[in-house]
């Protein structure tokens, strides 16, 4: 078992390096319609918070499983307990807000390799290869690789959570967009970390957290046994 710690305050600023351009908002279901434009708030092009906390949330998720950390599925009931599992703590669940708050990404930069660019897509039938009939769409992209961006993800947390949000970053490859679709892809790194008040190294917090499951940890309670 991980002892528990105080949630102390966190600044997580994260640095955001594109590979390809971003279409948050542009999604992929078909009833978008046929102009899906980048997400803008004031008129600027933006990164929800919301969008970042989604793909955050499942690198979280699917990192705890390789560890055999009890965390719970998205959209399921949760079985947690009034304390919750790391990803009930620092996302949320129907029974308590989380503890982190994900702010919104500005996608604009200095210099001028901004650019706005509209992609056609078609919709393909699987087997088959043919066209869907009115899947044919425009999705509206922003940034050209080597653009930069900085996010910014508040609130508090326990250590051994903050170690399992930095080692999930690292898995974190598609940020709004498909990547199927060649949109989206990224490389995210912590700028600076600021926890209990103090800057602390990312690093060690990570090697921390890999030495914890390591050990057979497995969060606060012990893996789930498949067998009776
Ligand atoms: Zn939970």
């Amino acid at each position: 078992m991980v002892p528990r710690t105080p949630a102390e305050p966190l600044l997580l600023r994260l640095k955001i390096e594109a590979a390809a351009p971003l279409s948050p908002g542009g999604g992929g279901g078909v009833a978008w319609g046929p102009y899906r434009p980048v997400f803008r708030r004031g008129g600027r092009p933006v990164l929800p918070g919301s969008s970042l906390k989604g793909r955050v949330r499942r690198a979280v998720e699917a990192l705890a499983r390789d560890f055999g950390i009890r965390a719970c599925q998205p959209q399921a009931s949760p079985t947690c307990g009034p304390d919750g599992c790391p990803v009930c703590r620092m996302f949320g669940s129907p029974r308590a807000p989380g503890g982190l708050r994900f702010w919104d990404t500005c996608l604009e930069e200095a210099g001028d390799r901004q650019a706005f660019e509209a992609r056609s897509h078609v919709g393909l039938m699987r087997g088959t290869g043919s066209a869907y009939p009115r899947r044919l769409w425009l999705e509206e992209r922003v940034g050209t690789p080597g653009c930069q961006y900085e996010a910014r993800i508040t609130g508090i947390v326990e250590r051994f959570d903050l170690g399992l949000l930095l080692a999930a970053l690292r898995q974190v490859e598609v940020i709004g967009g498909s990547g199927s679709r060649g949109t989206g892809w990224v490389t995210v790194r912590p700028a600076e970390v600021q926890w209990g008040g103090h800057t602390v190294d990312p690093s060690v917090l990570v090697k921390d957290f890999l030495a914890e499951v390591g050990r057979g940890a497995g969060g606060n309670d012990p893996p789930a046994q498949d067998q009776p």
